[in-house]
């Protein structure tokens, strides 16, 4: 028997007891022995334990009432917070590490629980700028840990309630004291995580409007001066999301990140890993939702017969099926090819320019193209499962819900195609 918990059976037994999170691995896994090296597998395979021992452990139902941010700690202290990198300098040393171990992991993740997957997920944003600009600081090595260990979560604060989009023309500031510190004022909205966080990277400018004097700092949530609300987003029940006032919060010089005329560079940096991570985190819905709809359509019989035989069923999803096996090659791809890009220049922020640029525009290919294979596939899969695809039962309501977060999130989709137009005008400049 599965075992969510829901206000009233729909799906029979049988079919309940066929969609276990252990047989929804192994579709995935025999999917994925064709793309992925035996290697790549075992780990998929280890995180996949692990989350299947927990769910058994803890009697995690994925029902309504259950607090994510809970099983943090579990996750921190197995390893699977963050992938992207070693963390030599925690002693971690992480192994496998890098995109595709990141891949690997979140796969599993995501199909144990994808709410749970998008709180650990952004605390993920946190951690790429720490880890890129922690020059060894103790106070930064603290917060490094305490987000990779899970013994806290984290968030970026970028967005604020005028300026969206046009991230770059910010109206929070930053105003330099005799003593090196910074005191910051302005508001941030919708930073995943926010109410919940301890430790949160944030961008501000020394003067309004003018990107060339942004700056990036680390700040702690217990400090004076940071105010957190939240904001709810109905489709994440499960995911806090804050709005912040800043007034005269002090970041005491350990803490600035990126000094002022440093922060934009830092922030684009940071951009490139969220968007994959989010075409990441959009495929994994995607599988996530086909493998719901194929083991249903393939038991579910109405006219006598298994819905899948019927081709306006089986069609549909082989269409999906094979885009989501496509989109996998390309994720896998291009996550081989940064982390290879990684090794070779010792780390990402080494990456010569030239080269940066055009992952720029791959990371917004692939983020444009997952957000939006992940908005279809999710809810077709749900319309396939008819009745069933829409209530309580299992998880395609997460699937359904979160999907359609994905294109808004890490800038839209119009932000990504507006960036890929201003490659092809780059691209055709060099004719
Ligand atoms: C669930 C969720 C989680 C989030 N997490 C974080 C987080 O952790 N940290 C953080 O800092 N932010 C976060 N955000 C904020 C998110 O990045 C922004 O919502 C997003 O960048 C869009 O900004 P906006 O909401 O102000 O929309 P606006 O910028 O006001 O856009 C409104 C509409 O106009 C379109 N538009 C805007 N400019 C253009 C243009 N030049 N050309 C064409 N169309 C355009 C947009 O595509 C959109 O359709 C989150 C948002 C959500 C919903």
């Amino acid at each position: 028997m599965s075992n969510r918990k829901f206000e009233v059976q729909a799906i029979s037994d049988e079919i309940l007891e066929k969609l276990s999170l252990k047989n929804r691995y192994s579709f995935i896994y025999t999917n994925l022995m064709g793309i992925l090296s035996a290697e790549e597998l075992a780990f998929f395979k280890e995180v996949q334990k692990f989350c299947l021992n927990y769910e058994k452990k803890h009697n995690i139902t994925h029902g309504p009432n259950e607090d994510i941010y809970e099983w943090i700690p579990d996750f921190g202290k197995a390893g699977y917070i963050c992938r992207v990198h070693k963390f030599e300098e925690l002693d971690l040393n992480y192994e496998p590490h890098g995109l595709m171990a990141e891949f690997l992991k979140t796969l599993a993740i995501d199909n144990f629980d994808p709410q749970f997957t998008m709180g650990a997920g952004a605390t993920i944003l946190a951690v790429n700028p720490i880890q890129a600009h922690h020059e060894k600081i103790p106070e930064r090595l603290d917060a490094l840990k305490d987000l990779v260990l899970g013994q806290a979560p984290g968030c970026i604060c970028i967005t604020e309630p005028e300026r969206g989009s046009d991230a770059v023309h910010m109206l929070t500031t930053c105003d330099e004291q005799d003593d090196g510190s910074f005191l910051l004022n302005g508001t941030k909205i919708f930073n995943t995580n926010a109410p919940k966080a301890k430790w949160a990277v944030v961008y501000a400018t020394a003067e309004k409007n003018n990107g060339n004097t942004m700056a990036q700092f680390l700040v702690n949530t217990s400090w004076d001066g940071w105010n957190c609300e939240r904001v709810n987003i109905p489709w994440v029940p499960k995911v806090y999301l804050g709005k912040e006032t800043f007034v005269n919060l002090r970041v005491p010089k350990e803490y600035i990140l990126g000094p002022v005329g440093k922060g934009r560079e830092h922030l684009f940096e940071g951009l490139v890993p969220e968007r994959i991570g989010i075409a990441i985190k959009s495929l994994c819905e995607c599988w996530g939702a086909i493998t719901h709809a194929i083991i249903y359509s393939n038991m579910r019989k109405q006219f006598d017969q298994e819905v899948l035989k019927f081709q306006g069923v089986g069609f549909l999803l082989t269409d999906f099926w094979a885009k989501t096996t496509n989109l996998t090659r390309a994720i896998v791809q291009f996550s081989k090819f940064y982390d290879n890009l990684v090794e070779k220049f010792g780390s990402d922020t080494n990456i010569p320019r030239n080269l940066r640029q055009g992952m720029v525009a791959n990371a917004s290919q692939l983020k444009y193209q997952a957000t939006g294979l992940s908005e279809k596939v999710c809810y077709e899969a749900g319309n396939l499962m008819g009745g069933a695809g829409l209530c309580d039962n299992t998880l395609m309501h997460d699937y359904i819900n979160m999907s359609r977060i994905g294109e808004i999130v890490g800038g839209s989709r119009q932000i990504q195609q507006y960036i890929m137009s201003m490659s092809l005008r780059q691209l055709f400049k060099i004719l």
